[in-house]
């Protein structure tokens, strides 16, 4: 089957390179010439594990291309899925479905036999029947059918998320629009994953009630964390007791500095905000994303403590910036909120993250950028752990502090233990939701 993928960015490319190895044609389309440009020389053009190798097989065997040239991408099609970016539209909350529907009206305007239109993009409840009505106003004679497919994957574990799904999530309409999209996933039958058919609101609900509810989880041990601090407990064995009962699962309990990345804080914010149109409001994921910031304020806090009270003059090395590890996404990234405070209050900022500063150098235009977390740390009077990439967590802990004016550590993943910093000769330790002793 042939299908084009509008956006190549890090879930259309993932997509249509997976779907190129499940056997299908796929020509992929940017508007950004550049990316196009690199994708044709055989670069990605963003950091995801395994990606080259894959889109290299793919693009060897003939199946797999890309191009600026919406008509020709469309052409033959018999699916065409959309990826574009769904970003917080400003002022409101509400997610911007500019791209989502300028993309619907260039694919009407090129498509001439039947073809579905998959939104694989996040949207809001709704926005499949709005993509239909500006398809058909734009090509009434067109013969197509809508479909709702959103997208699961992690940045970072992509490709294996992509290929081995949990369930994959179809909204459609008609059957012969479940026929198609039955037979794209087709190959990864063998592997026994649920397929979810339902209506297109279902379908949209679904990724935004899940995304929600993963944001929910992480702030519930977020706070737990707080008390665990004043209480004397430490959540690590917390959420391991916790998680280990089937009914809750160990995912997504991990304590540290607040939730960021491209999804949840945009999705949880565009679901609050089609609660409120639909007078219905959740008041637990209002509370959620108000608390996701008071996480990093709190974080902010933590250091200036660490720091005795003053960020000023102080030289401050930054270990991990991207949203999470394995990504070079810095898309509503703690590091985004803590970095500034850093240097707002007066501190050299120093940053270290493997894949972090093509994207970082423009957001954090005050810092330095080092490649080695040890020269990061040299004459330092904090270093912070802020992403935990594995570069960072089997540091010399001992070298590490030999190197700083004043050996201090905020460890705001858990990485390490006040027991490890102590011997290696810290003065200072922090890190969440235990009552560190040094
Ligand atoms: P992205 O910003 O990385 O990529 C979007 C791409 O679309 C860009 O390359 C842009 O140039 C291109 N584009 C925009 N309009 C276009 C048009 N009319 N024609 C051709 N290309 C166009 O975005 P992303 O992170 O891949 O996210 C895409 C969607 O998938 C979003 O709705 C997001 O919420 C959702 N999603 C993302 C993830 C994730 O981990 N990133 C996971 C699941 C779902």
């Amino acid at each position: 089957m042939k299908i084009a993928v509008i956006g190549t960015g890090y879930v259309g490319l993932v997509s249509g390179v997976c779907f190129s190895d499940f056997g299908h044609e796929v020509v992929c389309v940017d508007k950004d010439s550049r990316k196009i440009e690199m994708l044709e020389k055989g670069k990605v053009p963003i950091y995801e594990p395994g990606l080259d190798r894959l889109m290299e097989r793919n693009v060897e065997t003939g199946r797999l291309s890309f191009t600026i040239d919406l008509n020709a991408a469309i052409d033959g099609s018999e699916a065409v899925f959309i990826a574009v970016g769904t970003p917080t539209r400003r002022g409101d909350g509400h997610a911007d479905l500019t791209y989502v529907m300028a993309a619907a009206e260039e694919i009407a305007k090129a498509a001439k036999d039947y073809v579905v239109i998959v939104t694989k993009s996040t949207v809001p409840v709704g926005t499949n029947r709005k993509v239909a009505e500006v398809v058909r106003a734009a090509n009434p004679d067109l013969d197509f059918d809508v479909a709702s497919n959103p997208e699961f994957l992690r940045e970072g574990a992509a490709i294996d998320d992509f290929m081995k799904p949990d369930r994959v999530v179809v909204g459609v309409e008609t059957d012969r629009a479940a026929a198609v999209m039955a037979s794209i996933y087709r190959p990864l039958y063998l592997r026994e994953f649920p397929i979810i058919t339902t209506d297109l609101e279902s379908a949209e609900m679904t990724k935004y009630a899940a995304n929600a509810f993963l944001a929910t989880k992480i702030t519930f041990i977020n706070e737990i964390a707080a008390l665990c601090e004043k209480v004397g407990a430490d959540v690590k064995q917390v959420a391991r007791g916790m998680g280990l009962d089937n009914r809750i699962g160990n995912k997504f309990l991990h304590a540290g500095p607040g939730y960021g990345g491209s999804c949840f804080p945009k999705d949880t914010k565009a679901l609050a905000r089609t609660a409120q149109e639909y007078a219905s409001p959740i008041q637990l994921v209002e509370t959620v994303i108000k608390v996701n910031e008071e996480v990093k304020r709190r974080m902010v806090d933590k250091l200036l403590d660490l720091c005795d009270g003053s960020f000023n003059g102080k030289c401050v090395a930054v270990l991990g910036v991207t949203f999470k590890p394995n990504t070079d996404d810095m898309r509503d990234a703690p590091a985004l909120t803590i970095v500034p405070a850093l240097v707002g209050g007066g501190s050299t900022v120093r940053v270290c993250d493997p894949q972090g500063r093509r994207e970082g150098e423009a957001l954090l235009p005050s810092v330095s950028w080092e490649d080695d977390p040890y020269a990061a740390a040299d004459g330092a009077d904090l270093v912070v752990i802020l992403t935990e990439w594995n570069e960072f967590r089997a540091l010399d802990l001992s070298a590490l502090a030999k190197r700083m004016r004043t050996p201090r550590l905020g460890d705001l993943r858990n990485v390490y233990t006040a027991e490890d910093a102590q011997k290696a000769g810290f003065q200072a330790y922090v890190s969440i939701g235990r009552a560190d002793l040094i």
